[in-house]
């Protein structure tokens, strides 16, 4: 058990954003590849969540990877657990 268990790796990350055609799978918003994480101001900034809580079983894996811009990602009310 670790830290890095709750990371999606990024092969996950380019597949899941293939999948979602490079759009925010909440609001639609246009994610760029490059902004990864950055959560700073730039709106196309974006992050790999977990749909059902990796706190509540939730597994690091593509089935349960969403990709949310950072604006959707704060909502989501798991941000940061
Ligand atoms: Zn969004």
């Amino acid at each position: 058990m670790g830290f890095f268990e709750r990371l999606f790796d990024n092969t996950t990350k380019d597949i899941a954003f293939a999948e979602q055609n490079g759009k925010c799978s909440r609001c639609g918003r246009d994610l760029g590849y490059e902004q990864r994480g950055n959560s700073g101001d730039n709106c196309q900034d974006w992050e790999a969540h977990h749909k059902k809580a990796h706190s509540k079983g939730g597994t690091t894996s593509l089935r349960n990877c969403e990709l949310l811009c950072s604006d959707c990602h704060k909502n989501t009310g798991s941000y940061g657990r």
